[in-house]
């Protein structure tokens, strides 16, 4: 693809496009096989994209390479293609752009907007808000965690699907890590840079990373990059009462069911029905047919899968 040709963030920002056609994207975790939940957010994102007569793209979000299950990515890119999607550009894999996530690193340092945090998780708890013990320390960055700095300030966004979301900054979520001790860029860094660098305008993913959503804006303001539309889909729960998750070792899908597959998911997003056939032909259908507002306006589906 033509951006891969670009190394820097300036570079690859200069070919961004300006007009406005919609820009979608699928971007799985290699961190277990493609399951049913999965296939929720590829629909919705492709029918999503290609009914607004937008782009659609894939992205590999493999920064997390400790927890990269053996697999999974060969999986994930053989179910896109035995589905039908057709992405419009090459796919992109995060763990060959580091490079990029470095540069924006940098700019934030020369802005003031981070610093580095000796706290460990142990000394934290896993889920506690931040308290900004390492903020006026001025530790020197290497081999430390590396936190953005958030105002007092309440950022509310309206979700397509959920409607309006807010989060104190400050209160709800803290100053938090763009990079981690052991050198692992995290997601939030990742997923700005990149969304801004592929010229997404739209989002389509699970409810689950709703909470994400305040410091992903957050940090696309301080850096300057246009703002977004999202869209939070109800998420597909197990028997346990738990989203399907590689965690909860839902199923992987097989792609030799891809039709049943589209079908079972089209149902579960209460769109219009579609015949079985070839799975381009279903998804043509089903992006004809594609009424948002049919989409249950909830964080978790009624029925239950597997
Ligand atoms: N990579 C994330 C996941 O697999 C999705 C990120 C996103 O869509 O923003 O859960």
């Amino acid at each position: 693809m033509l951006m891969e040709r670009f190394t820097s963030v300036q570079q690859q920002s200069a070919v961004l496009s300006n007009d406005n056609t919609y820009k979608g994207r699928f971007a799985p975790s290699p961190t277990g096989p493609l399951h049913f939940g999965s296939l929720l957010t590829a629909v919705a994102s492709y029918c999503d994209a290609k009914s607004q007569h937008g782009q659609w793209f894939v992205r590999i979000e493999d920064t997390d390479i400790p927890r990269i299950f053996p697999g999974s990515e060969q999986h994930i890119l053989a179910c896109i293609d035995a589905f039908g999607f057709e992405p419009d550009a090459d796919i992109i894999f995060q763990k060959d752009r580091f490079h990029l996530y470095e540069q924006v690193l940098e700019q934030l340092r020369q802005q003031d907007w981070v610093y580095a945090c000796q706290c460990t998780r142990k000394i934290l708890g896993s889920n506690a808000i931040y308290n900004g013990t390492c903020r006026n320390l001025h530790l020197p960055f290497e081999h430390q965690a590396i936190r953005l700095k958030v105002e007092d300030q309440t950022l509310c966004f309206k979700d397509r699907l959920q409607g309006q979301h807010c989060s104190n900054l400050h209160q709800d979520l803290g100053d938090f890590v763009l990079k981690r001790r052991d050198g692992i860029i995290n997601y939030q860094l990742a997923v700005v840079v990149d969304d801004y660098l592929q010229g997404i305008t739209h989002v389509v993913r699970g409810a689950d990373l709703l909470d994400n959503t305040e410091r992903q804006i957050w940090l696309g303001q301080v850096l300057g990059y246009p703002s977004l539309q999202y869209m939070h889909l109800p998420l597909a729960m197990n028997d346990q009462g738990q989203k399907l998750s590689k965690q909860n070792l839902a199923q992987a899908l097989d792609p030799k069911q891809a039709s049943r597959y589209l079908q079972q998911a089209l149902q579960a997003l209460q769109q219009p029905h579609v015949d079985l056939d070839t799975p381009q032909r279903m998804l043509q259908q089903a992006i004809l047919q594609w009424d948002v507002s049919l989409i249950p306006h909830q964080m978790q589906l009624p029925q239950i899968y597997q």
